[in-house]
Protein backbone atom coordinates (compact mmCIF):
# COMPACT_ATOMS: atom_id res chain seq x y z
CA UNK A 1 0.00 0.00 0.00
CA UNK A 2 1.24 3.42 0.08
CA UNK A 3 3.72 2.83 -3.32
CA UNK A 4 1.76 5.29 -5.71
CA UNK A 5 2.70 8.68 -5.29
CA UNK A 6 0.17 10.49 -3.18
CA UNK A 7 -2.34 12.92 -4.56
CA UNK A 8 -2.49 16.16 -2.77
CA UNK A 9 -4.98 18.93 -1.62
CA UNK A 10 -4.73 21.68 0.16
CA UNK A 11 -7.69 22.69 2.27
CA UNK A 12 -7.48 25.55 4.75
CA UNK A 13 -7.72 25.47 8.38
CA UNK A 14 -11.47 26.46 8.86
CA UNK A 15 -12.48 23.58 6.55
CA UNK A 16 -10.34 20.81 8.42
CA UNK A 17 -10.87 22.42 12.27
CA UNK A 18 -14.64 20.75 11.04
CA UNK A 19 -13.28 17.83 10.83
CA UNK A 20 -10.65 17.82 13.76
CA UNK A 21 -10.84 17.11 17.20
CA UNK A 22 -8.79 19.32 19.08
CA UNK A 23 -6.28 17.28 20.74
CA UNK A 24 -4.83 15.92 17.58
CA UNK A 25 -2.81 19.16 16.77
CA UNK A 26 0.70 18.29 17.21
CA UNK A 27 0.34 15.08 15.81
CA UNK A 28 0.16 13.18 12.26
CA UNK A 29 -2.77 11.83 11.65
CA UNK A 30 -4.88 9.82 9.04
CA UNK A 31 -8.37 11.25 8.85
CA UNK A 32 -11.76 10.07 6.04
CA UNK A 33 -13.09 14.14 5.14
CA UNK A 34 -16.47 13.09 4.90
CA UNK A 35 -16.84 14.90 1.81
CA UNK A 36 -14.47 13.16 -0.10
CA UNK A 37 -14.62 9.01 -0.79
CA UNK A 38 -10.59 8.13 0.05
CA UNK A 39 -8.88 8.19 3.07
CA UNK A 40 -6.28 11.43 3.56
CA UNK A 41 -2.37 11.27 5.60
CA UNK A 42 -2.58 14.91 6.83
CA UNK A 43 0.21 16.66 8.73
CA UNK A 44 -1.37 18.34 11.56
CA UNK A 45 1.14 19.48 12.98
CA UNK A 46 1.80 22.75 11.13
CA UNK A 47 -1.00 24.31 12.91
CA UNK A 48 -0.67 27.74 13.41
CA UNK A 49 2.50 28.31 11.12
CA UNK A 50 -0.09 29.95 9.15
CA UNK A 51 0.27 27.68 6.13
CA UNK A 52 -2.54 25.57 4.36
CA UNK A 53 -2.51 21.81 5.64
CA UNK A 54 -1.35 19.32 3.43
CA UNK A 55 -3.45 16.51 2.70
CA UNK A 56 -1.78 13.11 1.15
CA UNK A 57 -4.69 10.62 -0.29
CA UNK A 58 -3.83 7.10 0.68
CA UNK A 59 -4.91 4.22 -1.08
CA UNK A 60 -5.93 2.33 1.75
CA UNK A 61 -7.49 3.04 5.52
CA UNK A 62 -4.38 2.51 7.63
CA UNK A 63 -5.36 -0.46 9.65
CA UNK A 64 -3.24 0.47 12.93
CA UNK A 65 -3.69 2.23 16.29
CA UNK A 66 -6.97 3.84 17.61
CA UNK A 67 -9.24 5.52 15.92
CA UNK A 68 -12.15 8.14 17.43
CA UNK A 69 -14.99 9.13 14.94
CA UNK A 70 -13.47 8.79 11.22
CA UNK A 71 -10.17 9.71 12.43
CA UNK A 72 -7.43 7.02 12.86
CA UNK A 73 -4.06 8.11 14.80
CA UNK A 74 -1.08 7.91 13.48
CA UNK A 75 2.03 9.02 15.71
CA UNK A 76 5.65 8.55 16.76
CA UNK A 77 5.68 6.21 19.72
CA UNK A 78 9.42 6.26 21.26
CA UNK A 79 10.87 3.53 23.76
CA UNK A 80 11.91 5.35 27.00
CA UNK A 81 14.68 4.13 28.73
CA UNK A 82 13.41 6.00 31.56
CA UNK A 83 10.07 4.72 31.96
CA UNK A 84 10.92 1.01 30.33
CA UNK A 85 7.66 1.70 27.66
CA UNK A 86 7.34 2.53 24.77
CA UNK A 87 5.22 5.84 24.56
CA UNK A 88 3.47 8.04 22.56
CA UNK A 89 6.14 11.12 22.32
CA UNK A 90 4.22 14.32 22.38
CA UNK A 91 6.49 17.36 22.09
CA UNK A 92 6.46 20.13 24.99
CA UNK A 93 6.74 23.00 21.87
CA UNK A 94 5.69 21.41 18.58
CA UNK A 95 7.08 24.57 17.49
CA UNK A 96 10.68 23.25 18.55
CA UNK A 97 11.03 19.90 18.95
CA UNK A 98 14.35 19.69 20.78
CA UNK A 99 16.44 16.96 21.09
CA UNK A 100 20.30 16.70 22.81
CA UNK A 101 22.69 14.08 22.01
CA UNK A 102 25.87 13.44 23.27
CA UNK A 103 29.02 13.74 20.71
CA UNK A 104 32.25 12.19 20.64
CA UNK A 105 35.71 13.22 23.00
CA UNK A 106 37.65 14.85 20.02
CA UNK A 107 41.14 12.51 20.64
CA UNK A 108 41.15 10.50 18.12
CA UNK A 109 39.40 8.39 14.89
CA UNK A 110 35.90 7.82 15.65
CA UNK A 111 35.50 4.52 15.66
CA UNK A 112 32.15 2.14 13.94
CA UNK A 113 30.64 1.63 17.55
CA UNK A 114 31.17 5.81 17.40
CA UNK A 115 28.93 5.97 14.43
CA UNK A 116 26.01 3.97 15.56
CA UNK A 117 24.44 6.91 17.90
CA UNK A 118 25.32 9.62 15.36
CA UNK A 119 23.75 7.90 12.39
CA UNK A 120 20.38 6.25 14.75
CA UNK A 121 19.63 9.99 15.49
CA UNK A 122 19.99 11.42 12.45
CA UNK A 123 17.42 9.33 11.37
CA UNK A 124 14.89 10.55 14.27
CA UNK A 125 15.76 14.14 13.62
CA UNK A 126 15.31 13.73 9.96
CA UNK A 127 12.03 11.64 11.24
CA UNK A 128 11.16 14.89 13.51
CA UNK A 129 12.15 17.78 11.19
CA UNK A 130 9.18 15.62 8.44
CA UNK A 131 7.06 15.32 11.13
CA UNK A 132 7.17 19.04 12.68
CA UNK A 133 8.59 20.71 9.79
CA UNK A 134 12.54 21.17 9.21
CA UNK A 135 12.41 24.73 10.82
CA UNK A 136 10.77 23.20 14.17
CA UNK A 137 13.48 20.85 15.02
CA UNK A 138 16.34 21.57 17.30
CA UNK A 139 18.99 18.94 17.71
CA UNK A 140 22.40 19.44 19.90
CA UNK A 141 24.81 17.22 19.01
CA UNK A 142 27.97 18.27 21.53
CA UNK A 143 31.77 18.45 20.87
CA UNK A 144 33.90 16.76 24.07
CA UNK A 145 37.24 19.32 24.07
CA UNK A 146 38.24 18.98 27.29
CA UNK A 147 39.69 15.42 28.76
CA UNK A 148 42.16 13.95 29.93
CA UNK A 149 42.39 11.49 27.29
CA UNK A 150 43.08 14.89 25.08
CA UNK A 151 45.57 15.93 27.68
CA UNK A 152 47.42 13.26 27.39
CA UNK A 153 47.43 12.58 23.53
CA UNK A 154 48.65 16.40 23.32
CA UNK A 155 51.40 15.55 25.72
CA UNK A 156 52.50 12.34 24.06
CA UNK A 157 52.50 14.67 20.48
CA UNK A 158 53.86 17.89 22.14
CA UNK A 159 51.50 19.93 20.84
CA UNK A 160 48.69 22.05 22.37
CA UNK A 161 45.36 20.74 23.19
CA UNK A 162 43.72 22.76 20.42
CA UNK A 163 46.00 20.80 18.13
CA UNK A 164 44.48 17.45 18.87
CA UNK A 165 41.17 18.62 19.38
CA UNK A 166 40.22 20.75 15.71
CA UNK A 167 42.06 18.01 13.73
CA UNK A 168 40.29 15.17 15.26
CA UNK A 169 36.53 17.10 14.95
CA UNK A 170 37.69 18.26 11.24
CA UNK A 171 38.13 14.04 10.42
CA UNK A 172 34.68 13.29 12.69
CA UNK A 173 32.70 15.90 10.91
CA UNK A 174 34.45 14.38 6.95
CA UNK A 175 33.75 10.79 8.54
CA UNK A 176 29.99 11.42 9.47
CA UNK A 177 29.29 13.16 6.50
CA UNK A 178 30.25 10.42 4.58
CA UNK A 179 27.97 8.45 6.35
CA UNK A 180 25.26 11.02 5.27
CA UNK A 181 24.81 12.54 8.64
CA UNK A 182 23.43 15.77 8.72
CA UNK A 183 24.81 18.57 10.58
CA UNK A 184 22.93 19.06 13.78
CA UNK A 185 21.47 22.33 14.31
CA UNK A 186 24.08 23.25 17.14
CA UNK A 187 26.98 21.77 18.03
CA UNK A 188 28.23 23.04 21.51
CA UNK A 189 31.65 22.89 22.18
CA UNK A 190 32.09 21.90 25.98
CA UNK A 191 35.33 24.67 26.58
CA UNK A 192 33.17 27.39 24.88
CA UNK A 193 30.31 26.78 28.08
CA UNK A 194 32.64 26.90 31.31
CA UNK A 195 31.48 30.03 32.16
CA UNK A 196 27.70 27.85 32.07
CA UNK A 197 28.98 25.29 34.05
CA UNK A 198 30.68 27.06 36.47
CA UNK A 199 26.98 28.61 37.15
CA UNK A 200 25.73 25.70 37.54
CA UNK A 201 28.29 24.16 40.17
CA UNK A 202 27.62 27.34 41.95
CA UNK A 203 24.11 26.42 41.66
CA UNK A 204 24.27 23.20 43.18
CA UNK A 205 26.61 24.15 46.07
CA UNK A 206 23.94 27.13 47.03
CA UNK A 207 21.18 24.41 47.16
CA UNK A 208 22.76 21.72 48.96
CA UNK A 209 23.14 19.31 46.66
CA UNK A 210 27.38 20.10 45.79
CA UNK A 211 30.48 20.27 48.36
CA UNK A 212 33.79 21.25 47.72
CA UNK A 213 36.68 18.97 49.08
CA UNK A 214 40.54 19.37 48.43
CA UNK A 215 40.36 21.82 45.37
CA UNK A 216 37.38 19.59 43.93
CA UNK A 217 34.32 19.71 43.78
CA UNK A 218 31.69 16.79 44.41
CA UNK A 219 28.07 16.07 43.88
CA UNK A 220 26.57 14.70 46.64
CA UNK A 221 24.53 11.60 45.51
CA UNK A 222 22.61 11.07 48.92
CA UNK A 223 21.56 14.36 48.74
CA UNK A 224 18.71 13.28 45.73
CA UNK A 225 16.27 11.06 47.00
CA UNK A 226 15.59 9.52 43.34
CA UNK A 227 19.27 9.13 42.36
CA UNK A 228 19.89 6.44 39.92
CA UNK A 229 16.00 6.44 38.35
CA UNK A 230 17.47 5.72 34.99
CA UNK A 231 19.97 2.99 34.92
CA UNK A 232 18.11 1.19 38.18
CA UNK A 233 21.20 0.22 39.08
CA UNK A 234 22.08 -1.30 43.17
CA UNK A 235 23.82 0.22 45.50
CA UNK A 236 26.34 -2.09 44.97
CA UNK A 237 27.07 -1.34 41.12
CA UNK A 238 26.71 2.01 41.76
CA UNK A 239 29.71 2.07 44.44
CA UNK A 240 31.71 -0.37 41.69
CA UNK A 241 31.23 2.43 38.84
CA UNK A 242 32.56 5.19 40.76
CA UNK A 243 35.21 3.62 41.60
CA UNK A 244 37.08 4.86 39.18
CA UNK A 245 37.92 7.94 41.17
CA UNK A 246 37.88 6.62 44.87
CA UNK A 247 39.48 9.88 46.88
CA UNK A 248 39.51 10.37 50.37
CA UNK A 249 37.87 13.90 50.56
CA UNK A 250 35.01 11.86 48.82
CA UNK A 251 31.64 11.89 51.65
CA UNK A 252 30.01 9.33 49.98
CA UNK A 253 31.65 6.93 47.60
CA UNK A 254 29.03 7.53 44.95
CA UNK A 255 29.36 10.90 44.86
CA UNK A 256 30.88 12.06 41.53
CA UNK A 257 33.37 15.10 40.37
CA UNK A 258 31.96 18.38 38.97
CA UNK A 259 34.79 20.22 39.08
CA UNK A 260 38.41 19.70 39.76
CA UNK A 261 42.08 21.46 40.46
CA UNK A 262 44.58 21.44 37.16
CA UNK A 263 48.32 21.77 37.70
CA UNK A 264 50.57 23.99 35.42
CA UNK A 265 50.77 21.58 32.55
CA UNK A 266 47.21 20.87 32.55
CA UNK A 267 44.25 22.98 30.72
CA UNK A 268 42.61 24.94 33.49
CA UNK A 269 40.28 27.47 33.50
CA UNK A 270 39.82 30.78 36.67
CA UNK A 271 36.98 29.39 39.17
CA UNK A 272 35.87 30.29 42.62
CA UNK A 273 37.16 26.93 43.83
CA UNK A 274 40.83 27.94 42.04
CA UNK A 275 42.00 27.08 38.34
CA UNK A 276 40.55 23.38 37.20
CA UNK A 277 38.51 21.84 35.02
CA UNK A 278 35.05 20.39 35.06
CA UNK A 279 34.32 16.90 35.33
CA UNK A 280 32.70 15.48 32.23
CA UNK A 281 29.32 15.05 33.02
CA UNK A 282 28.71 18.69 33.54
CA UNK A 283 29.69 19.65 30.42
CA UNK A 284 26.47 18.28 28.64
CA UNK A 285 24.21 19.50 31.68
CA UNK A 286 25.53 22.59 30.49
CA UNK A 287 25.43 22.56 26.78
CA UNK A 288 21.54 21.24 27.30
CA UNK A 289 20.73 23.88 29.34
CA UNK A 290 22.26 26.55 27.61
CA UNK A 291 20.73 25.25 23.81
CA UNK A 292 17.70 23.81 24.65
CA UNK A 293 16.78 24.84 28.02
CA UNK A 294 15.92 23.27 31.38
CA UNK A 295 13.88 20.95 30.47
CA UNK A 296 13.90 19.28 26.61
CA UNK A 297 12.10 16.65 24.75
CA UNK A 298 14.41 14.07 23.52
CA UNK A 299 18.15 13.03 25.62
CA UNK A 300 20.08 10.04 23.33
CA UNK A 301 23.07 8.26 23.35
CA UNK A 302 25.03 4.76 23.49
CA UNK A 303 23.12 2.66 26.35
CA UNK A 304 26.80 2.19 27.76
CA UNK A 305 26.10 6.11 28.43
CA UNK A 306 23.11 5.43 30.64
CA UNK A 307 25.84 4.95 33.41
CA UNK A 308 26.94 6.94 34.78
CA UNK A 309 27.35 9.67 32.37
CA UNK A 310 23.28 10.10 31.85
CA UNK A 311 22.37 9.16 35.63
CA UNK A 312 24.54 12.14 36.68
CA UNK A 313 23.69 14.69 33.98
CA UNK A 314 20.28 13.99 35.35
CA UNK A 315 21.69 14.46 38.84
CA UNK A 316 23.23 17.78 38.14
CA UNK A 317 19.98 19.44 36.06
CA UNK A 318 17.54 18.36 38.05
CA UNK A 319 18.95 19.54 41.66
CA UNK A 320 19.66 22.90 40.02
CA UNK A 321 16.92 23.72 38.34
CA UNK A 322 14.46 21.54 40.72
CA UNK A 323 12.08 19.85 37.86
CA UNK A 324 11.06 16.09 37.81
CA UNK A 325 12.96 15.25 34.44
CA UNK A 326 15.70 16.54 32.58
CA UNK A 327 14.61 15.12 29.17
CA UNK A 328 10.92 13.33 28.72
CA UNK A 329 12.28 10.89 26.77
CA UNK A 330 15.61 9.01 27.28
CA UNK A 331 16.75 7.04 24.14
CA UNK A 332 19.88 4.54 24.08
CA UNK A 333 21.50 2.93 20.75
CA UNK A 334 22.45 -0.91 21.78
CA UNK A 335 26.10 -2.21 21.67
CA UNK A 336 28.17 -2.44 18.79
CA UNK A 337 30.12 -5.96 17.85
CA UNK A 338 32.40 -6.83 15.49
CA UNK A 339 32.47 -10.62 13.58
CA UNK A 340 31.03 -11.40 16.88
CA UNK A 341 33.58 -10.09 19.59
CA UNK A 342 33.37 -7.06 21.28
CA UNK A 343 35.51 -4.69 19.94
CA UNK A 344 38.58 -3.60 21.24
CA UNK A 345 42.53 -2.64 20.31
CA UNK A 346 43.59 -5.71 21.92
CA UNK A 347 41.46 -8.07 20.13
CA UNK A 348 42.73 -6.72 17.00
CA UNK A 349 39.13 -5.95 15.81
CA UNK A 350 38.97 -2.37 16.40
CA UNK A 351 37.87 -0.66 13.19
CA UNK A 352 37.83 3.26 12.77
CA UNK A 353 35.17 5.26 10.63
CA UNK A 354 37.71 5.96 8.76
CA UNK A 355 39.37 2.42 7.68
CA UNK A 356 35.94 1.65 6.87
CA UNK A 357 35.27 4.18 4.18
CA UNK A 358 38.32 3.35 2.62
CA UNK A 359 37.01 0.03 1.67
CA UNK A 360 33.20 0.71 1.66
CA UNK A 361 31.02 3.76 0.08
CA UNK A 362 29.52 5.49 2.97
CA UNK A 363 25.94 4.68 2.18
CA UNK A 364 26.74 0.99 2.23
CA UNK A 365 27.70 1.53 6.19
CA UNK A 366 24.93 3.41 6.43
CA UNK A 367 22.40 1.19 5.10
CA UNK A 368 24.45 -1.58 6.98
CA UNK A 369 23.41 0.23 10.95
CA UNK A 370 19.92 0.45 9.73
CA UNK A 371 19.38 -2.72 8.81
CA UNK A 372 19.06 -3.68 13.00
CA UNK A 373 16.59 -2.02 15.00
CA UNK A 374 18.95 0.87 16.82
CA UNK A 375 17.94 -0.81 20.31
CA UNK A 376 19.11 -4.26 19.47
CA UNK A 377 22.82 -5.43 19.58
CA UNK A 378 24.38 -5.02 15.89
CA UNK A 379 27.16 -7.83 14.98
CA UNK A 380 29.02 -5.83 12.23
CA UNK A 381 30.47 -8.10 10.13
CA UNK A 382 31.88 -7.72 6.41
CA UNK A 383 29.33 -10.16 5.30
CA UNK A 384 26.38 -8.43 6.16
CA UNK A 385 28.58 -5.09 4.51
CA UNK A 386 28.73 -6.86 1.32
CA UNK A 387 24.92 -7.89 1.06
CA UNK A 388 24.34 -4.37 2.48
CA UNK A 389 26.10 -3.07 -0.73
CA UNK A 390 24.12 -5.70 -3.13
CA UNK A 391 20.85 -4.40 -1.84
CA UNK A 392 21.35 -0.61 -2.77
CA UNK A 393 22.89 -1.22 -5.72
CA UNK A 394 20.12 -3.43 -6.77
CA UNK A 395 17.66 -0.73 -6.07
CA UNK A 396 19.63 2.25 -7.44
CA UNK A 397 20.32 0.29 -10.57
CA UNK A 398 16.37 0.85 -10.95
CA UNK A 399 16.01 4.10 -9.46
CA UNK A 400 18.16 6.48 -7.70
CA UNK A 401 17.64 8.67 -4.65
CA UNK A 402 19.67 11.61 -5.96
CA UNK A 403 16.59 11.99 -8.87
CA UNK A 404 13.66 11.60 -5.53
CA UNK A 405 12.14 14.20 -3.67
CA UNK A 406 13.15 13.10 -0.74
CA UNK A 407 9.40 11.78 1.12
CA UNK A 408 8.59 9.59 3.86
CA UNK A 409 5.37 7.75 3.04
CA UNK A 410 3.39 4.61 3.60
CA UNK A 411 4.61 1.57 5.39
CA UNK A 412 8.09 3.05 5.86
CA UNK A 413 6.74 6.09 7.41
CA UNK A 414 4.70 3.76 9.73
CA UNK A 415 7.59 1.50 10.71
CA UNK A 416 9.87 4.45 11.77
CA UNK A 417 7.21 5.84 13.54
CA UNK A 418 6.46 2.65 15.71
CA UNK A 419 10.38 3.33 17.66
CA UNK A 420 11.91 3.79 14.75
CA UNK A 421 12.14 0.49 13.44
CA UNK A 422 14.30 0.45 10.45
CA UNK A 423 14.72 -2.89 10.11
CA UNK A 424 11.03 -2.85 9.54
CA UNK A 425 11.10 0.00 6.91
CA UNK A 426 14.14 -1.84 4.76
CA UNK A 427 11.55 -4.42 4.67
CA UNK A 428 8.60 -1.82 3.37
CA UNK A 429 11.37 -0.68 1.21
CA UNK A 430 12.06 -4.38 -0.85
CA UNK A 431 7.79 -4.29 -1.31
CA UNK A 432 7.91 -0.54 -2.53
CA UNK A 433 7.88 0.58 -6.54
CA UNK A 434 10.83 2.01 -7.62
CA UNK A 435 10.12 5.87 -7.64
CA UNK A 436 8.36 5.69 -3.62
CA UNK A 437 11.77 3.59 -2.79
CA UNK A 438 13.93 6.43 -3.87
CA UNK A 439 11.61 9.23 -2.20
CA UNK A 440 11.92 7.30 1.01
CA UNK A 441 15.87 6.46 0.74
CA UNK A 442 16.24 9.73 0.02
CA UNK A 443 14.68 10.81 3.22
CA UNK A 444 16.11 8.60 4.99
CA UNK A 445 19.62 10.31 4.36
CA UNK A 446 20.61 8.19 0.82
CA UNK A 447 21.82 9.86 -2.40
CA UNK A 448 22.81 6.97 -4.29
CA UNK A 449 26.42 7.54 -4.52
CA UNK A 450 28.28 4.03 -4.38
CA UNK A 451 31.81 4.86 -5.53
CA UNK A 452 34.17 2.42 -4.22
CA UNK A 453 36.54 4.52 -2.62
CA UNK A 454 38.95 2.03 -4.16
CA UNK A 455 38.12 2.80 -7.47
CA UNK A 456 40.48 5.35 -7.80
CA UNK A 457 43.73 3.39 -8.45
CA UNK A 458 41.48 1.51 -11.84
CA UNK A 459 41.02 3.02 -15.45
CA UNK A 460 37.43 3.80 -14.70
CA UNK A 461 36.87 5.22 -18.23
CA UNK A 462 38.33 1.38 -19.83
CA UNK A 463 36.12 -0.21 -17.24
CA UNK A 464 33.18 1.83 -18.61
CA UNK A 465 34.18 1.43 -22.34
CA UNK A 466 34.01 -2.31 -21.75
CA UNK A 467 30.94 -2.02 -20.88
CA UNK A 468 29.13 -0.53 -23.34
CA UNK A 469 31.37 -2.41 -25.95
CA UNK A 470 29.61 -5.94 -24.25
CA UNK A 471 26.14 -4.08 -24.32
CA UNK A 472 26.41 -3.37 -28.19
CA UNK A 473 27.36 -7.22 -27.92
CA UNK A 474 24.36 -8.18 -26.47
CA UNK A 475 22.13 -6.03 -29.10
CA UNK A 476 23.90 -7.60 -32.02
CA UNK A 477 23.26 -11.40 -29.83
CA UNK A 478 27.23 -11.97 -29.87
CA UNK A 479 27.03 -13.60 -26.50
CA UNK A 480 30.27 -14.98 -27.42
CA UNK A 481 31.80 -11.89 -27.49
CA UNK A 482 29.57 -10.48 -24.06
CA UNK A 483 30.96 -13.49 -21.82
CA UNK A 484 34.45 -12.81 -23.31
CA UNK A 485 34.37 -8.83 -22.33
CA UNK A 486 32.86 -10.01 -18.96
CA UNK A 487 35.46 -13.11 -18.31
CA UNK A 488 38.34 -10.43 -19.71
CA UNK A 489 37.18 -7.81 -16.69
CA UNK A 490 36.47 -10.75 -13.95
CA UNK A 491 39.96 -11.45 -14.53
CA UNK A 492 40.67 -7.88 -13.53
CA UNK A 493 38.94 -8.16 -10.58
CA UNK A 494 35.87 -5.96 -11.77
CA UNK A 495 32.52 -7.79 -11.12
CA UNK A 496 29.49 -6.95 -13.17
CA UNK A 497 26.02 -6.41 -12.49
CA UNK A 498 23.16 -6.67 -14.73
CA UNK A 499 19.33 -5.42 -14.43
CA UNK A 500 16.56 -3.74 -15.93
CA UNK A 501 15.72 -0.35 -16.24
CA UNK A 502 12.16 -0.65 -15.17
CA UNK A 503 10.87 2.26 -17.31
CA UNK A 504 12.71 1.12 -20.29
CA UNK A 505 13.29 -2.59 -19.97
CA UNK A 506 16.00 -1.91 -21.13
CA UNK A 507 19.65 -3.73 -19.85
CA UNK A 508 21.32 -1.57 -17.18
CA UNK A 509 25.27 -2.67 -16.07
CA UNK A 510 26.99 -1.64 -12.78
CA UNK A 511 30.74 -2.79 -11.84
CA UNK A 512 32.22 -2.96 -8.60
CA UNK A 513 35.82 -4.47 -7.45
CA UNK A 514 35.78 -7.65 -6.30
CA UNK A 515 36.59 -8.42 -2.33
ZN1 LIG B 1 26.66 13.67 27.54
Amino acid sequence: MGDKPMAKVALDRKQLHAHLPRHVEGRIISIRLQHLPDYYQLDATRAGSGTPFLIEKRNERPGQQGSKGNCSFMELKLYNTLTREKQVFTPIDPDNVRMYVCGPTVYDYAHIGNARPIIVFDVLFRLLRHIYGADHVTYARNITDVDDKINARAKEEGVPISDVTARTTKQFHEDIAALGVLPPTVEPTATGHIAEMIEMIKMLIANGHAYEADGHVLFNTPSMKDYGQLSRRSLDEMIAGARVDVASYKKDETDFVLWKPSDAGTPGWDSPWGRGRPGWHIECSAMSWKHLGEVFDIHGGGIDLAFPHHENEIAQSRCAFGHKVMANVWMHNGFLQVEGRKMSKSEGNFITINELLQKWPGEVLRFNMLRTHYRQPIDWTEKSVQESWDILAGWYAKASPSGAGPNFTGEVLEALLDDMNTPKAIAALHQMDDASRAANLAALGFSGDLTDPRAGDVDEAGIEAAIAARLEAFKAKDFAEADRIRDELTAQGIQLRDSKNSETGERVTTWELKR
